[in-house]
């Protein structure tokens, strides 16, 4: 006889061998800027992928309203099936045009863009080489796609050349997969290397910018320099719910990958179409992303944040605008998270399987938003006994 499924569920929710890995959802009431409120208590916010501070962006706002009025709340079905609408196109030629690729396709979110587009190119006959540390979304693709997945150690392109070399004549097609900045490590990938190998391995190669597009680049396209890369890079995948500030996600390529993708991909294929009124928004986010000036912002902030960390000899990881400081267990990490949402610092611990085992971790983004005194707080609870003493150096 098994169990009930409410039974089912309760053993499995209240089992978890470890309870320090469970998750809770924290509903935020209010939001100004870097300023959030749960219930009656007011935080500075650390937490955000809102980079650039887009998301309430008057402007953005307004064309999210007018996209409303125009074309309604929803689009009413697949991209295939009456749910295709002008304002995606538009938005697709202007991220073809900024990635330097001849066409682009949006999606729902990158998640979704992710485990469809891996998913809808490789076959069990087929190999994928992936970053240890790369995204679930692609993982997810990769079990969909039933092609032989390896993981090479992160950014170790002598262990990935290593793998290429004992196993690529074994299979027909193979995908090389990286981030070019790293969600949690905030850590860049070696382009040109991974360029390098995938031509003399003859791979594909597919970059998530999810966390570079709109900060980095010459048009704050992503790491991917157009004039340099674009045409080795087969799949280029970005995300708006970070430096854009709306929501959804895209693939830039050649035409025949977006045709194929068309014909393909299940879950652009089988998915309510994307809301034309946040692709309104989003053309202005882009809009008002392409001066710089608030990338600019961005970098002054986090020069000034790694600085003092620095200084204070506090160890951190992460070469971008999203720096990791590592506790190691899991439940001090919660517990020093705790302590930072008791001073007023919303600031939460990253933990497995997000992160390896033992790696657990606050994920601090900076942003545009964030004011010098904002900083300053956070460094001064970094900076305090209870804290400093549980933070790790890894490499
Ligand atoms: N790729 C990476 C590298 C990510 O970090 C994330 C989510 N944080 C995604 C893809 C998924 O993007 P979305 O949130 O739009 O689903």
């Amino acid at each position: 006889m098994t169990d009930s499924f409410e039974e089912w569920l309760h053993q499995k929710t209240h089992s978890l061998s470890d309870p320090s890995l469970r998750r809770t959802l924290h509903p935020i009431c209010h939001q100004q800027g870097s300023l959030i409120r749960l219930n009656d208590t007011s935080y500075i916010s650390f937490t955000s992928n809102d980079y650039l501070g887009l998301s309430q962006h008057e402007d953005v706002l307004q064309s999210y309203r007018d996209g409303i009025a125009r074309w309604g709340a929803g689009s009413g079905g697949s991209r295939v099936l009456g749910g295709d609408r002008e304002v995606f196109h538009i938005l697709e030629s202007r991220l073809a045009s900024l990635t330097g690729q001849e066409s682009a396709l949006v999606f729902n979110s990158g998640y979704q863009a992710n485990v469809g587009i891996v998913s809808a190119l490789l076959t069990e006959k087929d190999v994928i080489y992936a970053d240890k540390k790369i995204h679930a979304s692609i993982l997810d693709g990769a079990r969909l796609s039933k092609a032989k997945l390896y993981r090479f150690a992160h950014h170790n392109t002598t262990h990935l050349k290593e793998i290429l070399t004992k196993t690529r004549d074994l299979y027909a097609n193979a995908l090389i997969v990286t981030e070019s900045v790293f969600s949690m490590d905030g850590d860049f990938c070696d382009i040109q290397e991974l360029v390098h190998l995938k031509e003399a391995f003859q791979t594909w190669l597919m970059i998530d910018e999810a966390h570079a597009f709109g900060i980095y680049g010459k048009r704050y396209q992503g790491r991917i320099d157009c004039t340099q890369w674009a045409k080795s890079v087969d799949v280029t995948v970005g995300a708006f719910g970070k430096a854009v500030g709306t929501c959804g996600g895209f693939v830039s390529g050649t035409r025949l990958l977006k045709e194929w993708l068309i014909q393909a991909c299940r879950s652009f294929l089988f998915s309510t179409a994307y809301c034309p009124a946040i692709a309104a928004a989003t053309l202005t986010s882009l809009d008002i992303l392409a001066p710089g000036d608030l990338q600019g912002q961005l970098a002054i902030r986090v020069a000034s944040f790694k600085e003092q960390l620095t200084l204070n000899k506090i160890p951190f990881l992460g070469q971008s605008h999203i720096i990791g400081v590592v506790i190691g267990d899991e439940q001090e990490a919660m517990d020093v998270a705790q302590y930072f949402q008791n001073n007023g610092l919303w600031v939460q611990a990253i933990r497995h399987p997000t992160v390896a085992k033992g790696e657990a971790r606050l994920r601090l983004v900076i942003t545009a938003m964030h004011t010098q005194d904002m900083i300053d707080r956070l460094i001064t609870i970094l900076c305090s006994p209870y804290v400093r003493e549980k933070i790790r150096f890894i490499a």
